[in-house]
């Protein structure tokens, strides 16, 4: 069996309603301008982000050197920002609006890859920005936490993500699933890998809302 890695407790009481379709959604570069975020508040703390390629330490500089910050340091940031950094955060345009109609519809799970000490602040950012929905936490490939939650409707599920390797972790381990690829930061269209054959992509949330609702019904 795969290692699930949500913690149980988070997978146990999300609600999911045994027939009804399902929507299970990421939050950054979802719902969440997350690298824009993270540029703004790595500034403040006296570095750069440059978006040289789709990574994340790789891209954070102190001013004026060329190699990247260490893994530690990066590491470190990475912590702050979830724990103090959510008013830096910037929703994505159309997704609130979207995902409330997609929930007369659907039941909408929020499932991220965050560190614990960033619950607080993801919870309150999710709920000033019209996210009300419940989260789950999660600390790597998500496919094990999909496949679990998808397990529990006969109804039809769609998972929405912008990492390719979270995609094809849900190809593997719950194939039924419908997956949609979405990135909100335009910078990082160009370069974040993909894979359109296998995963839908649509990079704005009204396209995204109608392909949706192809695979989940319009009841
Ligand atoms: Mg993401």
């Amino acid at each position: 069996m795969p290692e699930i890695a949500a913690p149980q407790t988070d997978l146990d009481a999300a609600p999911v309603h045994p027939s009804a379709p399902l929507l299970i959604v990421d939050v950054d570069e979802v719902i969440a301008h997350f690298m824009r975020g993270f540029g703004v508040f790595v500034a403040r703390h006296g570095y750069e982000f440059r978006v040289d390629r789709f990574a994340l330490f790789q891209n954070l500089y102190r001013p004026g050197e060329t190699e990247p910050v260490d893994m530690v340091t990066g590491r470190a940031l990475f912590d702050d920002f979830f724990r103090d950094g959510a008013d830096d955060l910037e929703p994505a345009v159309g997704a609130a609006d979207a995902l409330a109609s997609l929930s007369t519809k659907a039941g909408v799970l929020i499932l991220t890859n965050a560190p614990d000490c960033g619950r607080v602040a993801r919870a309150g950012w999710l709920k000033t920005h019209g996210f009300d929905y419940p989260l789950i936490l999660n600390s790597s490939l998500k496919g094990p936490a999909v496949a679990t939650l998808a397990a529990r409707t006969s109804g039809p599920v769609a998972f929405i993500d912008d990492l390719l390797p979270n995609l094809e972790s849900v190809a593997e381990h719950a194939p039924a699933v419908h997956r949609f690829q979405m990135v909100a930061d335009e910078r990082l269209r160009p370069i974040a890998p993909a894979d359109r054959d296998r995963h839908i992509r649509h990079d704005d949330w009204p396209s995204l809302k109608l392909a949706i609702e192809a695979v989940i019904g319009r009841a």
